[in-house]
């Protein structure tokens, strides 16, 4: 049993902060007891990124030309870039390697749990993978773009208490605003259907959503860089208040580079208070992909503000710590005690020029001995 003393556990759900000690039970390796003094900190539920392409996050952003008028069009002009060399090293690349750096980007800015849009991997079950990859989902790619299942046969396929996701309304033109007539058509809108961006809804699409107890996935920095907007806020202030809506970064390919920098972006472009903010990545992005809760979290310093606005602007290197299923996962160097009692090896690394621990078995798929290129952490 690990203790955590005298820490302030906020919850954002239900706006409570209490300062008191917090237990952890992590796996069997764990000493009779371990107690660490954490006055003047504040614990957090770790982030749910709801949406992104984990293996996409290596790959050369289009140079950008935005706005495009929908996600269709910019698709056809990444065409043309596959030819760039950057490109073609990223995607010659093994996926699994691919795939653990986009789940080492999440892990590392405190997003412990990822919706990932494409083909779940087998690595995903490995205990030292570094983030949950949020199962089981079914999904359906977009309803124009000709990649992955079948969008009417996913759907139909994927049981009613299994979240069925899709790339919908991303764009601002006609064909965008219609997307959700579309959908319904094919009888793909039901109570277990998430709708990735929605830029392109209108007032009664978004009724709509309410009322078949549907969810939109929110994921402003990609809106704004490919398509100039993003959902309007009166639209997202309905969807939040009836529990439908969640935040996502979407890959590196459009999107921002993490989720605490999308949170920035987010506050930027809504009337979300800061707890709000936090209940789109934790609660309710919980609630949508039906994620199981977890003993993960992120210690940060209490600056003495409001508990709920502590993570408002702040870098991944300034989170004290991010803890994995009650253990640690990336560290300020005081922790090595930590590390040490449960027997978890770590190793010294350089995080955005700061120095940190990180387990050593979620660096890559063999440890530290191969290396998962993301940009800002290098080995000690
Ligand atoms: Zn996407």
């Amino acid at each position: 049993m690990v203790v955590l003393r005298n820490v302030a556990v906020a919850c954002p759900v239900e706006g409570s902060v209490i300062v008191r000690d917090l237990c952890l039970q992590s796996r069997d390796n764990a000493p009779e007891h371990f107690a660490k003094q954490l006055r003047h900190h504040l614990v957090l539920p770790a982030l749910v990124n709801a949406h992104d392409h984990l293996h996409q996050n290596g790959v050369p952003p289009l140079p950008q030309r935005a706005p495009f008028r929908n996600s269709y069009e910019w698709a056809a002009a990444f065409r043309g870039h596959f030819a760039h060399a950057g490109v073609q090293a990223a995607l010659s690349t093994p996926l699994a390697v691919r795939l653990w750096h986009g789940g080492l980007k999440n892990a590392l800015s405190g997003a412990t749990t990822v919706m990932h849009h494409d083909r779940a991997h087998e690595m995903f079950d490995a205990m030292n993978f570094p983030v949950r990859v949020s199962q089981p989902c079914t999904w359906a790619h977009s309803l124009h773009l000709h990649y992955g299942p079948d969008v009417a046969a996913s759907f139909r396929d994927s049981p009613a208490t299994v979240p069925w996701f899709i790339h919908l309304a991303e764009g601002v033109d006609g064909l965008a605003a219609g997307e959700l007539q579309e959908l319904r058509q094919l009888g793909c809108l039901s109570g277990n259907t998430v709708l990735v961006h929605g830029v392109g809804l209108n007032d009664a699409d978004v009724a709509d959503i309410v009322r078949a107890g549907a969810g939109v996935v929110w994921c402003p920095s990609s809106n704004l860089s490919m398509l100039g907007q993003t959902i309007a806020p009166h639209r997202l202030r309905a969807l939040f208040a009836a529990g439908c809506l969640a935040l996502g970064t979407d890959s590196r390919l459009t999107g921002a580079r993490d989720l605490l920098a999308e949170l920035e972006v987010a506050a930027a472009h809504s009337d979300f208070s800061p707890r709000e903010l936090l209940q789109l990545v934790t609660g309710h992005a919980q609630r949508l992909l039906r994620a199981a809760r977890c003993d993960d979290y992120l210690i940060v310093c209490d600056r003495g503000g409001d508990p709920f606005g502590e993570l408002h602007e702040l870098r991944r290197a300034q989170l004290r710590a991010v803890v994995r299923r009650g253990e640690p996962f990336i560290t300020d160097p005081d922790f090595a005690d930590w590390f040490a009692a449960l027997k978890i090896s770590c190793s010294a690394v350089w995080l955005d020029g700061h120095p940190k621990l990180c387990r050593t078995d979620a660096l890559s798929p063999q440890g530290a001995a191969t290396w998962i290129p993301e940009p800002g952490l290098t080995l000690q």
